[in-house]
Parts: C-alpha cells; structure tokens; sequence
C-alpha cells in the first residue's frame, strides 16, 4: 500500500461514506492505525492492532493525546504527525509501563492526521546491537591498530577494515588496492622477502603464515606491521582467497629495538669495563716499570756516559707512550659524554699533509724498521685543495692510522694522503693510509673500530696500544660528518679510507 493510497483510503473512513466496509480492514490491519483530531490532538480512532500494542481500549485511547504515549527518556518528544508522510522511530510507553520503540509514518489530511504505527523493538533493539558490535570492533581495531583484509585472485584486489586503510594511508577510508600496489607499498629492502615468503607458502600449500615487514605511507612514514594470513585453496590446490589481519607494530618494535640497543649497550659497557681494566693496568705498569728501572740504572754509579744517554733515550719513549695512553683516554671519554668540540676552519690540505711528513718520518726513525718507506700523496696538479674541517682532529686520525700502519708493517711502504673524486659538479676529498703490512683478516674487519679490541698475530707478541686508536678515529671522523672505513688483504697490507661531509673548494 502507498502512502497515497493509504491517505486516501483514511479520507473515505472519515468521511463515513464506506465506514463500515473498511472497519473491519482497519481492524484487521496487522499494524497499528490511530487517527488523531488537529484541533484538539486527541485520538479519536484507534484499530485492534493499536489496543494491543499499547494495552489501551479505544474508549480510553479517546481521552488521550499522542504525548500521552510518549516517555520521558529525554528523547526527542517527536509525536506523530509533525512530519508528514515520513516515518520515524521512537520510544513510546504502553499502558503498563513498558518502553517499545515503535515506527510511526504520518498523513495529515484536513481536520484529522493518521498514524500507521508498528512494533520495531525487536528489529531495532538487534540493530543497535549490531551497530554497538560493529562500532567496538572498528574500535578495537583502531586502538589495536590492526585490520582485516582479504586478497582474491580474481579482481587481483586487496580490500580490507577501516584500520588498513589508516595503516596504509594515514587516513580511514574503503581501502582497495592490487597486490602490485602492495608490493610498492613496501619498504624497498622488505619487498624481496615479502614476494618470496608469499610464493613460498603458496607453493607449499600452506594454509597459515605470519610476517613481519615495514611499508612505506605516502606521507613518507615508515612502518613496521605484522601480517597473520590465513589461505583457502579449491580442491585442485588453486589459491582461492587469502585473508587475515594487519597490525601496525611500529610502536612495539620501536620499544624492542631499543631494549635490544640497550642491552648491546650494557653488553658493551661491561666489556668495556673489563677489557679496560685488563689492557689499562697493562698498558701504564708497562712504560712506569721500564721508567723506574732506567732511572735506577740512571742513577747507578758505574753507567758509563753513552748508556746514561741510552736510558734517558728509553725514559722518553716510555713516557711518550704513556702520554699517548693517557691522551687516548682523555679524548674517548671527552667523545664518548660529546663534549669533544669541533673547530671547523678552512685548510689547505696540500700544505696539511707536508706538515706532517718530518713528524711521521721521525716515528719511522724511532720503530728502526729499516725496510719500511713512508710516502705522502697529494694532488700536485691542483695549486690549492681546501676543506672545512679541524685541522687538529684530522691530523689525530692520520697519526693513529700511520702509527698504526708502522706497527703492523715491516717492509714495503706507507703511502698517506688523499685523492678527489668528482660527481655531479661536486669535489670530495677521500683521504688514505696504506701500508704493505701484514694485513687484517675478513672477519675481523667490522668490529676493529670498537674500542679496545686488538688483535695480533698468534706467532707474534702483542703489539703496544690499547685498542683505542680505531675507535677515535672513527668517532672523530663521525664528529666531522664523515666516515671511515678499511679494505684489506691478509699478507698483502690494509688501506684505511676517510672522508667528510663538508665543503670542499679547489684552486
Ligand atoms: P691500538 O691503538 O691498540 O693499535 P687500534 O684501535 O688502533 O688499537 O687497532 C685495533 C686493531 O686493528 C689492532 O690490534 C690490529 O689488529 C688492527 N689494525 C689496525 N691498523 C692495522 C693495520 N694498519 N694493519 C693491520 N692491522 C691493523
């Protein structure tokens, strides 16, 4: 029935022409139907239907106005009638009290308004928890950052919950993408592993698996999300569909990631800690002994004159290794708790490596390894090579470096200095120390830079030093935006490379 006609069946009851042929219609409806007067706002009709949803008679319904039905919920008192022809939901109170909510749809005519009114407590009580069910769960998924998604092979298509669409996009909306949107959703180093580890739980039929693996938003934002993926294959083994949740994980592996630094830190401090005490209480008993036996024989009466000029040769070279020591201390734990500072300054760098040549060659002299050539290198063709850099820090790299390079060389030569390498209109410098030595062997490459560690040739006796060069050099280098870093042969000799990060200029 239209709403049209139903106004218009109403016009004819009213109107009484054919009263008593629709009674009975109106009685039997199975809705409810109440006719109420505009003047005075009482029900002046009420059918069967309408006395058992209410648990009025019609004499009583007679006495009573909409608002009579109505409750006093705080809802909007909405009564019957003010929207024509619309039908709306309401709570209404019956007779005995009860609460029911009921949908009302409103015809005015002249002097009488219609109401067809039934019973939606049920619908809309399953409704509302419906609503409730689903508003917790879009809830659930946004405070747990996670989604559902399902892949069909079909459509090539990925869809998936509100939440994927946020984790993907940074924002809620119907997310739908293809599976090679997918992949170019994510982290470039995490793709490889994402398209094999897909492939293989297909070609092995798995009917579960989990990953874990960063995407990249189009905002730029890293994330790290965990993938529970769930496969349904037909019976002739053919994908179907897969499905599952994703959760952004970002957060949580943040959190581990730190735990994890932390406990490499505390790991490291506790080495450090040890290896110091091992290598320090070595390292200064050393040269003092040396010194306090020297100044003995110094002071014994029968040195002849040539052997006192020995001892006092002795004294400095163990106190300058002491000085060395103490030096290298000061300045890690200066950079360790970043209170080293850096004092840029424009140097000319041809210049810089000539003022280095006499000190070094003299470092040569002292080893007495007769075999051994020290060799500077700079660009000649270049009439000024300049870099914003502190010129007392780059002079303590290439020290250690050469130090280095003449503790761990017998023959053959040493060349330092540094080379310019061009890109796109722009100079850099890379600065070097390469010896003919003995070399360092491949897996002991990454962790030379860590303080303290040292290593030595088994058939050899322990070199001096106490493992602290490498580190300063490269926290220094770190310091200066730079890097360092080293290539190596064992047997053939090690080149230790640096450069930074700062202007370069070129005459
Ligand atoms: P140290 O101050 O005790 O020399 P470093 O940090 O400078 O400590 O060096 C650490 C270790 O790196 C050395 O024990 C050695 O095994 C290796 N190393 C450094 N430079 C060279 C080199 N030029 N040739 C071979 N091994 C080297």
């Amino acid at each position: 029935m239209t709403t049209l006609s139903f106004g218009s069946f109403f016009k004819r009851i009213i109107a009484g022409t054919a009263f008593n042929r629709y009674r009975q219609v109106f009685d039997r409806a199975g809705y409810a139907i109440m006719l109420i007067d505009n003047a005075t706002n009482h029900f002046i009709k009420a059918n069967r239907a309408a006395s058992e949803l209410f648990g009025y008679t019609e004499e009583e319904f007679r006495k009573m106005t909409p608002l009579d039905l109505s409750t006093e919920t705080g809802e909007e008192p909405t009564l019957p009638g003010e929207k024509t022809e619309e039908s709306l939901i309401r709570p209404a109170r019956r007779k005995d009290g009860k609460i029911i909510t009921i949908k009302v749809q409103t015809s005015i005519l002249e002097r009488f308004r219609i109401s067809l009114i039934s019973d939606v407590t049920e619908e809309y009580r399953i409704r509302r928890a419906l609503e409730l069910n689903e508003e917790r769960l879009r809830e659930a998924q946004r405070i747990g950052r996670f989604g559902w998604w399902e892949y069909r092979p079909e459509t090539n298509r990925y869809i998936g919950s509100e939440e994927i669409s946020r984790i993907y996009n940074d924002e809620p909306s119907n997310l739908s993408f293809t599976y090679q949107d997918n992949i170019s959703y994510t982290h470039p180093e995490d793709r490889s592993y994402l398209i094999t580890a897909i492939e293989d739980a297909l070609e092995k039929k798995k009917e579960s698996y989990s990953l874990t693996y960063r995407i990249i938003t189009p905002n730029g934002k890293v994330k790290a999300i965990a993938v529970n993926s769930n496969v349904r294959y037909d019976e002739n083994g053919r994908l179907l569909y897969r499905y599952g949740t994703c959760q952004d994980i970002t957060e949580t592996q943040k959190i581990m990631d730190d735990l994890i630094a932390a406990r490499r830190q505390a790991e490291e401090s506790d080495r450090l800690k040890t290896t110091f005490l091992a290598n320090f209480s070595h390292e200064i008993r050393t040269p003092l002994n040396a010194m306090l036996g020297f100044l003995n024989i110094l002071t014994s009466m029968d040195t002849t004159e040539k052997e006192k000029e020995e001892m006092v040769k002795l004294i400095e070279i163990n106190s300058q290794r002491l000085l060395r020591l103490i030096n290298d201390m000061i300045d890690m734990s200066r950079i360790e708790s970043n209170s080293m500072e850096i004092k840029y300054t424009n140097i000319e760098i041809n210049g810089f490596v000539n003022s280095m040549v006499s000190s070094f060659n003299h470092e040569l002299e002292a080893s007495g390894k007769k075999d051994l050539r020290l060799v500077p290198v700079v660009d000649k063709t270049k009439a000024a090579v300049y870099q914003y850099i502190d010129e007392l820090r780059l002079s303590q790299i290439f020290s250690n470096l050469v130090s280095n390079a003449i503790k761990f060389t017998d023959q053959g030569e040493i060349k330092y200095g540094y080379r310019i390498s061009r890109t796109d209109n722009r100079y850099s410098i890379v600065y070097f120390v390469t010896d003919t030595g003995q070399g360092i062997r491949p897996d002991r490459l990454d962790d030379i830079f860590l303080p303290f560690v040292q290593y030595w040739n088994e058939d050899t006796p322990k070199v001096q030093g106490a493992g602290l060069g490498l580190a300063i050099c490269k926290r220094l280098a770190e310091l200066m935006k730079g890097r360092i870093w080293v290539e190596s042969l064992p047997g053939k000799g090690s080149s230790f490379l640096f450069s930074f990060n700062t202007p370069v200029m070129i005459e």
